[in-house]
């Protein structure tokens, strides 16, 4: 008999709450890092700077973004 060809052991594994950032080496992708230390959207953070005038904080990073997005 072939054990390993059982679909019963294809069991999901996947650890969607503490990944590494794909193009940060060691870094744990959270929230934090994404919106504020992360190289991928250095790009948004300093266009929401110069639009803004203002150093994006968590207590309105939010509705900077959204308002970025509807524009
Ligand atoms: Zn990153």
């Amino acid at each position: 008999m072939d054990a390993q060809a059982d679909p019963k052991r294809q069991v999901v594994d996947r650890e969607e709450t503490r990944r590494d950032c794909p193009v940060c080496p060691n870094t744990v992708e959270d929230t934090e890092h994404v919106f504020f230390n992360c190289i991928r959207f250095e790009e948004g953070r300093e266009k929401l700077h110069r639009q803004l005038q203002d150093v994006a904080r968590p207590e309105n990073i939010v509705q900077l973004m959204l308002a970025d997005e509807k524009n």
